[in-house]
């Protein structure tokens, strides 16, 4: 039967996400952005929120609360700080992801208690090592190499633009490489495992970004890094694959935050047309600023209903790859017009740093290349329905 109802877990959930935003990220949002500074403390206390793992199993230290509950908690992150919503997006979708799905019990038992952790002194992040320098849309054009030596596996090569990878709270990256060449003469690749403090690993810190600047970006060198057998994620030639699937998964937390990006300027813009006052009235009663916020609302139900029903058709174990790229498409490109007519509700104030629409204004941008992009979903979603 058809229903658009919430569960009343799901609604509570909303609740108290929206209140921890408000009341803990967004009085600090602004500095940490200002700063460019990625908050241990925040994330930490967004661990002890139950914020990571909220799809993994409790047995391995989840809440298994479900994917839509999942999405929920990034839209409503999202609606208030896009640095806050990625740290816990890409904690969940790219760094749990890989090794809840594809781990073998070993690795699952190693990792995923850390990575779930609701305790402060034990949480963890991961990280999500495909982008390369030379490598970004075209995933297969990974260079990084991991050569075997006896039992173990020699790695050299970098990426780049890799979330949550480069910080004091990170354990592990899921970093693919290739590993040979198949009989058909295309490259294997294949994942592994590589933790932290790897030898021949490091990982630095990267700074100057648009957007996302409380969120932790990393580069990642291997330098004749060792990781054992035990590393490797799956099987060997798997690596493409089990990627390709992780960013399934990561675009649906992608469009959550697109979404949450338009509902906080419809939020933000609805707010300050109510309370400004030019000739005499609210400027809400002009019919120019009314007509902008009818569409925003319009389209943010739109999107919200397209992102659910993917989330939906995952939960339910159905394929959802095209609705996926459709949400992820449509939920950003959503926010982009929601944040350009925020703004420019607000006139010049819009422009000012203290007013959080200029962040939110920032925060859309990344939303359009991230995780595969909007060209990219267009080619999915075309191949898809059989161009
Ligand atoms: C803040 C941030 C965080 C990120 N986090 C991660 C992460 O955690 N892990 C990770 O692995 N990566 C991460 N990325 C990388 C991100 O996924 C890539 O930037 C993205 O996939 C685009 O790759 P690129 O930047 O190399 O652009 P390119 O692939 O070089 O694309 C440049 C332009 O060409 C277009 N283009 C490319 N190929 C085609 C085509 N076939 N048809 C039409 N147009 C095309 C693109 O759409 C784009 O407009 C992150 C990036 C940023 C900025």
């Amino acid at each position: 039967m058809l229903s658009y109802d919430l569960t009343d877990e799901q609604e509570i959930l909303r609740k108290t996400i929206r209140d921890f935003a408000e009341n803990e990220v967004r009085p600090i949002a602004h500095e940490l952005d200002e700063k460019e500074e990625f908050s241990v403390e925040l994330t930490q206390k967004m661990a002890e929120l139950g914020l990571f793992g909220m799809f993994v199993s409790e047995e391995y230290g989840g809440s298994q609360m479900g994917y839509v509950a999942y999405i929920i908690a990034v839209e409503e992150l999202a609606r208030v700080d896009g640095s806050t919503a990625a740290t816990v997006a890409a904690g969940n979708s790219l760094g749990i992801g890989p090794i809840y799905y594809f781990g073998n019990e070993e690795q699952k038992r190693t990792y995923l208690p850390a990575l779930c952790s609701t305790e402060s002194d034990q949480f963890r992040l991961a990280g999500f090592g495909l982008t390369e320098p030379d490598a970004g849309s075209d995933a297969g054009g990974t260079r990084t190499k991991a050569v075997q030596k006896s039992r173990d596996w020699i790695v050299n090569g970098s990426k780049i633009f890799i979330t949550n990878s480069a910080n004091s709270l990170t354990l592990v990256n899921t970093v693919q490489a290739v590993t040979g060449t198949r009989e058909d003469g295309r490259k294997e690749y294949t994942c592994f495992l590589v933790p932290a403090d790897a030898n021949g690993f490091r990982s630095v810190a990267m700074h100057g970004k648009l957007m996302w600047r409380a969120s932790n970006t990393g580069e990642l060198y291997f330098d004749d890094c060792q990781v054992p057998q035990s590393a490797m994620l799956g099987k060997r030639g798997e690596g493409f694959h089990q990627m390709l699937q992780t960013l399934d998964g990561g675009r649906l937390s992608i469009a959550a935050m697109g979404l949450g990006c338009a509902q906080g300027a419809l939020d933000l813009a609805l707010q300050y047309a109510q309370d400004r006052r030019q000739f005499g009235k609210p400027i809400s009663k002009f019919q120019a600023i009314s007509f902008k916020l009818a569409d925003m609302a319009t389209e943010v139900e739109a999107a919200r209903g397209l992102l659910y029903k993917a989330c939906w058709l995952r939960e339910q174990h159905r394929p959802f790859e095209k609705e996926a790229a459709m949400a992820k498409l449509y939920c950003s490109e959503v926010a982009r017009r929601a944040v350009h007519s925020a703004v420019q509700i607000h006139g010049g104030y819009g422009l000012m740093k203290e007013y959080d629409v200029e962040r939110l204004y920032r925060d859309q941008r990344l939303l359009e290349v991230g995780e595969g992009t909007s060209e990219i979903q267009r080619l999915v979603i075309a191949r898809r329905i059989g161009c």
